[in-house]
């Protein structure tokens, strides 16, 4: 199956940390994630980029390269005559931070309204008493800031993953503070669900932080990823 298949062929590669590469493991246990793809090459940036309605968001893609906006390695609301110059620059960034690094390629995202949404953070990692643990909290850039989050063991009940929303300082957020649409809640629930059977599932995942899950009025979308494995 599709996740075997990533765990190994990054196995092979004898990496033990994949990013966005891994979006599909996230599309195999059913969790929606924006239109795109991870190239490499300028022109297939453009091809991608051409087939998304709108400006795209553009990201460095390296097993080196932990928090790509540290670098400058996100690029937001690309329009599609940029693409190709942008696809260049991302690399560039790369390699002057790390002349080394492993650079896989560029990742070509489907750009989504942030304004509508909440950014939230999923993650799984493993307690060597507990056993896999599921963390959920508000996420984006303020999640070493505000350290808003609450943590599970998994497996979780449908009614242990909503519980955890009411855990957390920021639901107000999520439930429609200040005139916002209320985010979908059970599209979250169902993604904490699906995240926590993916961990008890995959003792080889260490770890595991999708951040941010983008919680809208409409769902819940997966817009990155990042996971250790042994
Ligand atoms: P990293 O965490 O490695 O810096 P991310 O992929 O999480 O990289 O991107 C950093 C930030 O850029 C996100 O928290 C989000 O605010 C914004 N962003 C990333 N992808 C998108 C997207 N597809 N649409 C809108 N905003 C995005
Ligand atoms: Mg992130």
């Amino acid at each position: 199956d599709a996740v075997r298949e990533i765990l190994e062929e990054a196995a092979d590669r004898g990496e033990t940390r994949i990013g966005v590469e891994a979006m599909d493991l996230l599309s195999a246990y059913g969790i929606p994630v924006p239109d795109g793809a991870v190239v490499d090459s300028p022109d297939e940036a453009r091809a991608v980029a051409e087939r998304i309605d709108g400006d795209v968001v553009m990201k460095v893609v390296s097993p080196d390269i932990l928090h790509k906006s540290d670098i400058g390695g996100v690029r937001v609301g690309v329009p599609d005559d940029e693409v190709a110059a942008t696809y260049d620059d991302l690399v560039q960034r790369a390699r002057t931070y790390q002349p080394d690094a492993h650079i896989i390629g560029v990742q070509v995202q489907e750009m989504l309204d942030l304004d509508a949404g909440v950014e939230t953070i999923v993650g799984i990692n493993r307690d060597p008493q507990f056993g896999p643990l599921v963390l959920f909290g508000l996420g984006g850039i303020f999640v070493e800031v505000l350290e808003d989050t609450t943590v599970r063991v998994a497996p979780l009940s449908e009614r242990e993953a909503s519980e955890m929303i009411d855990d957390v300082q920021a639901a107000p957020l999520l439930r429609g503070a200040r005139g916002r649409d209320p985010v979908e809640e059970s599209a979250v629930v169902e993604t904490i669900g699906r995240l926590s059977q993916l961990a008890t599932d995959f003792p080889a995942i260490l770890e595991l932080d999708v951040n941010p899950l983008v919680a809208t009025p409409d769902g819940a979308t997966a817009v990155d990823v990042r996971l250790t494995i042994d």
